[in-house]
């Protein structure tokens, strides 16, 4: 929670400034998404309404109106608000900079890889996005991966995309993980061998060696905003619900690595071994 008011509370993340997420992320492009997501938000209220669903009507006016009322110093700190949506991903992206320029000293000898990890079980159809659960989503990989021997450093997030494939709709829930590595094929193979696919032309896992930071942006962007106002907007609203419903730093996949918050900012940290395992390791 510490993590979330440094953010909310500091303006530099909501204007202008490094770091920088690219052409389509500017200060007045995102007013111009949350303007547009209010509408959506209000009259998918009133469809509500009008279906004698007033539950439903009543969460889409209450974000409605927690949106409508960010303003600066005053911010609603929601994952469902394109202008604090943006200021969480440019103090994430910030922190994981900083660790990783740090980290890549001892492990010059590596790769920093960008891996996609897209688990086939965890998809969801329009009307069920309540079922997603950010949360058990991060321990399930968490599990999997220690299970499998995985015992690295890694900075991740979930990521929700929209997928029209199979004649169908849906959301997919998804990883997008920085890690090192001094085999990029191996770590490839050792991943598939984990994540099957469905489908022949699925892509479960993806490795991809990284030439510098610049998918940190893309890595923490939660939802692709800009692509589903234009081609997803009737479950746009739902969607917004969803992510209304989960904390900006639950989204966050750490291995190894504990998020602090600082006053200037958030810090990541090498999580160090424990007195126990050092005194172990001595004797
Ligand atoms: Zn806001």
């Amino acid at each position: 929670m510490k993590a979330h008011q440094t953010v909310n509370s500091n303006e530099r993340w909501f204007r202008k400034g490094p770091p920088y997420l690219g052409k389509p992320f500017t200060v007045k492009k995102t007013a111009q998404r949350h303007a547009a997501l209010i509408k959506i938000l209000s009259r998918a209220g009133k469809r509500a309404a009008r279906a004698d669903n007033d539950e439903l009507a009543d969460a889409y006016r209450r974000l409605k109106a927690k949106l409508n009322a960010c303003r600066p110093n005053q911010r609603c700190g929601s994952s469902a608000c394109p202008k604090c949506a943006r200021a969480f991903q440019r103090a994430k992206v910030e922190a994981e900079q900083i660790v990783i320029a740090d980290l890549a000293k001892s492990r010059a000898n590596k790769h920093l890889v960008f891996v996609t990890i897209i688990p086939r079980h965890m998809t969801y159809l329009p009307g069920q996005f309540d079922q997603v659960n950010v949360l058990k989503a991060n321990r399930w990989l968490k599990d999997v991966l220690a299970r499998h021997g995985f015992d690295r450093v890694i900075l991740g997030s979930v990521d929700l995309g929209w997928e029209r494939r199979r004649s169908k709709k849906y959301l997919q829930l998804h990883w997008h993980l920085a890690m090192w590595t001094t085999n990029p094929k191996s770590l490839e193979a050792r991943l598939k061998v984990i994540f099957l696919r469905a489908q022949k032309y699925e892509r479960p896992v993806d490795v991809r060696i990284t030439r510098n930071v610049g998918f940190l942006g893309y890595k923490n962007k939660i939802v692709k905003l800009p692509e589903l106002l234009r081609h997803a907007r009737r479950h746009l609203a739902e969607l917004s619900l969803l992510l209304d419903h989960v904390e900006p730093f639950d989204f966050l996949f750490l291995r190894k690595l504990r998020l602090s918050a600082q006053s200037q900012g958030l810090v990541l940290r090498k999580i160090k071994k424990s007195k126990r395992t050092k005194i172990r390791r001595a004797s």
